[in-house]
């Protein structure tokens, strides 16, 4: 969606005399963007700036790499280009001087349960080589040590052409590949944790059942067990017989009758597996949610004991080290081994790949180990693996985009960061970067800060130059550029606390931990320090208790703010009013949908490998309703006009006059709290970054008070001008009597914070042990972290 502004004061013409020192844009209206025109320097780093929705997004994304991405996809025979549809141009006038854009962004890797870090960064495949020469036994090629790799065995017949005869030969096709045949490559194997289901101490007349919702007078729960006759009621279950057990867990449906009422008995497994495990978990109750997350479990392969791999594959070693324990290491330490690898018949090969191991180290990765699924790397983590594959890479005059590198790293951690990044520009490539975070702002060549304001209030260059220029100006980014938060001179008082008590999840070391309670305390700690392990393994999840994280957000391409906050709800039912017709009418999820695009507004092709394409809807322009629904106003508004005003825009239009509607004001007000009132009703959820997502949870949220809050650095996206909007957000969340808990890098939060948890000392086998405990001050004081040292060296204690 693009609107051209009638904006008449043009960018002044270029001077740069050759084009080839630089990216030309000019005239670019995507989004919010009033024909912007800059000059981006060539083979030098360049940081755009600006508070969140000022448009910096539709200048590099959705502007200049989807420009790329579109011209890489005219190269495309005829022939390809026919299959695939044309993703519309970006709203630009000129844009040349463009190179091969590779976009680094913090879209998570993809959740097939066979990709891990090793097999997206194509280090396992080194390793394979690696093994299929050295290793003894030796077991055959590399697709031997491959754990996607199925051994199959099979003949038929092939055709073979020979000039204009043809002659059929039979063939019979053997591979050994090494995949645990058990688990398929998964590792793992669905599981139901039967100590979720039932106490088995206790008998089911004594209330066994542990499976919410089940009532010891529900005929069809409790009761269809209790008086099946398979089962004795009055026994504990672990008194069983072996029968009993039997029938109790896997029996096949059988028709049973209970008081005269017709029944169906079936185990209690695939009893469970029906009701819960197979329905949407998205759309279960929280306490529902709940519950399936602690019963289905995934237990680990007995076959290849979660390593994936068969036993051929596991059995060859490498001074005693096998394929598998290689890749189970931290991969600081498989950096240290392949280090003390000598062997010249592979010289190359273990350079390149102790090259690898060391851009994780250097990234900030080391505490991963290869087998990690990829599908439980964080954003962050996510994108940071995906630059390992550039970093090795000869390419050069590419243009990098990165979105915000630096989330989910520890002050300490953004050094290196810096590092890498300076080290892509300097063999030659351009480095463009959306970042927020004044260290990093601080090592460009260029700046570009757009805005000055967010929404229809952006969309300009305010600011292009050095970072030097950008302090002494007066934009919004240059006047909050040194910005240092105070520590407070009191803080709150906790009202009580979580106890942790040996928290073992992944790296922590039996944990024992106690988190104050009516407070803002933060978690701290490097990268794979074992903060998200504390927080999202080891507080106990109900007790109100409500974790809002950055991760997608589930549900069609139709989902938007309005439909997500629940705010369409009162919209509709005031346009319904207004008009005296159905609120059904205008939901583009249903009645209302045009009908070409059922209400996406765009037309969507998947193809296959490729990421798919979508292109506007042609019946009814991307406006997503029937032209009929159009014809109803409100204030003088149709439904789709409103949901493309912004939320700012919307609370003033519901706040008073016409279409005054308290209950979409209150809504609104909340989304504005939280830093989004630049946000447009109507833009998919799809659209949105892992910090805006996780903001508009929060708003979601608040309009229940009380409480735990769990967040996942809440910062991210945020402009440093916004970090102060939200702590003030924070401080009235605690004042209102919510607990709030945050692991968090940004060192305003942590100055800000009542108390904090300090992680570490180091990542992975280094880490996981609570360093610090108390509040800023006193850690500050004690410097006796890495945190407390940054801390302080901030605050300028
Ligand atoms: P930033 O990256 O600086 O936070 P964006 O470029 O994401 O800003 O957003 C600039 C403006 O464009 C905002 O008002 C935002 O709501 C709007 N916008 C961004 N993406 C879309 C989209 N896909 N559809 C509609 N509006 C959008
Ligand atoms: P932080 O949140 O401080 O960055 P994490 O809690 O994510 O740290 O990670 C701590 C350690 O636990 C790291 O060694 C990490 O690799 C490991 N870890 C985290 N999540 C998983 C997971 N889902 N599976 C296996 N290991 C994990
Ligand atoms: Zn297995
Ligand atoms: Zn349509």
């Amino acid at each position: 969606m693009s609107t051209t502004t009638g904006s008449d004061a043009r960018p002044a013409a270029p001077h740069v005399a050759d084009s080839h020192d630089a990216i030309r844009v000019y005239g670019a209206r995507e989004n919010n963007l009033k024909d912007v025109g800059i000059e981006i320097p060539k083979r030098r780093l360049t940081v755009f700036t600006g508070v969140s929705g000022s448009g910096k997004t539709s200048l590099v994304f959705a502007t200049i790499a989807a420009e790329s991405q579109r011209m890489i996809n005219e190269t495309y025979s005829a022939f390809v280009q026919g299959f695939m549809p044309t993703p519309a141009r970006p709203e630009v006038d000129v844009l040349d001087g463009l190179t091969t854009v590779i976009t680094v962004d913090q879209q998570r890797l993809g959740s097939d349960p066979r990709s891990t870090v090793g097999t997206v960064t194509d280090t396992n495949a080194m390793l394979r080589i690696l093994f299929s020469r050295l290793g003894t036994p030796h077991i055959g090629p590399p697709g031997a040590y491959a754990f996607n790799v199925p051994s199959v065995r099979a003949s038929g017949a092939i055709t073979v052409e020979r000039g204009a005869k043809t002659k059929a030969v039979k063939e019979t096709y053997t591979r050994t590949g090494g995949m645990c045949a058990h688990c398929e490559g998964r590792g793992t194997i669905p599981d139901i944790d039967l100590g979720q289901l039932y106490d088995d101490s206790k008998s089911i007349a004594e209330g066994a059942f542990t499976i919410p919702g089940w009532k010891s007078d529900s005929f069809f729960t409790v009761r269809v067990y209790a008086e099946s006759g398979f089962v004795d009621p009055d026994k504990p279950i672990r008194a069983f017989t072996e029968q009993e057990m039997r029938d109790f867990l896997y029996r096949e449906p059988t028709k049973v009758k209970v008081e005269g009422v017709n029944l169906t008995y079936e185990g209690l497994i695939p009893k469970v597996q029906k009701s819960f495990l197979s329905k949407d978990r998205e759309s279960m109750q929280p306490h529902i949610r709940a519950f399936v997350d602690r019963a289905a479990t995934f237990a680990t392969c007995p076959e290849c004991g979660g390593t994936r791999l068969s036993e051929a594959a596991r059995s060859s070693k490498i001074a005693g080290t096998s394929i598998a324990d290689a890749c189970a290491m931290q991969i600081s330490d498989l950096a240290e081994w392949v280090r003390g690898r000598d062997e010249p018949s592979v010289a190359p090969l273990l350079a390149k790949l102790r090259h690898t191991l060391d851009s994780f180290v250097e990234i900030g990765l080391g505490y991963l180990s290869l087998d990690r699924p990829s599908g439980t790397l964080s954003g962050g983590e996510a994108q940071r693996v995906k630059m390992i594959r550039h970093l090795g890479s000869s390419l050069t005059d590419v243009t990098y985009v990165f979105d915000e590198p630096t989330i989910g790293l520890h002050p300490h951690d953004i050094q290196r960061m810096n590092d890498l990044l300076l080290r892509l520009r300097d063999k030659g490539n351009t480095v463009l970067v959306v970042e927020h975070k004044p260290e990093v702002i601080a090592i460009a060549d260029h700046v570009v800060d757009l805005g000055p304001g967010a929404g229809t209030e952006g969309g300009t260059v305010v600011f292009e130059g050095t970072v030097e220029g950008l302090r002494a100006g007066g934009t919004i980014t240059g006047r909050h550029f040194d910005d240092r938060a105070a520590l407070k001179d009191t803080v709150r008082t906790p009202a009580g606390a979580l106890e942790i008590r040996g928290a073992a999840a992944h790296n922590l070391r039996g944990v024992d931990v106690d988190i104050p309670l009516g407070v803002l305390c933060a978690v701290t700690g490097v990268a794979g320090s074992g903060k998200s392990s504390l927080v999202h393994g080891s507080i106990p999840a109900g007790e109100g208790v409500v974790a809002i994280d950055q991760s997608p957000i589930r549900g069609s391409r139709r989902s938007n703010p309005a439909t997500y906050t629940g705010l369409l709800d009162p919209i509709r039912k005031a346009f319904a009013k207004a008009n005296g017709v159905k609120p059904a009418l205008f939901s583009a999820n249903s009645e209302g949908a045009c009908p070409s695009c059922n209400g996406a507004g765009v037309v969507y092709t998947d193809l296959g490998m490729m990421a798919g394409v979508a292109s506007t809807c042609e019946e009814c322009e991307g406006r997503r309703f029937q032209a009929a629904v159009l014809d109803h106003h409100l204030g003088g508004r149709d439904i789709s006009e409103v949901l493309a005003m912004s939320v700012a825009e919307a609370a003033d239009f519901f706040g008073a006059g016409e279409a005054r509607t308290p209950a979409a004001h209150a809504v609104l007000g909340r989304l504005a709290d939280v830093g989004l009132g630049y946000l447009t009703l109507g833009q998919p959820l799809t659209t949105l970054s892992g910090g805006e997502r996780q903001r508009l949870k929060l708003a979601t949220h608040m309009a229940a008070k009380g409480g735990v809050y769990v967040l996942d650095e809440p910062t991210a996206g945020l402009h440093l001008a916004d970090v102060e909007q939200l702590l003030g957000l924070l401080d009235r969340l605690v004042d209102s009597g919510t607990s709030v808990i945050v692991v968090e890098h940004h060192q305003a939060v942590m100055a800000h914070a009542d108390w904090i948890i300090d992680l570490g000392p180091g990542a992975g086998h280094e880490g996981g042990r609570v360093v610090f405990e108390g509040t800023p001050a006193d850690l500050v004081a004690a410097r006796s972290t890495l945190t407390g040292e940054h801390l302080a060296a901030y605050t300028g204690a």
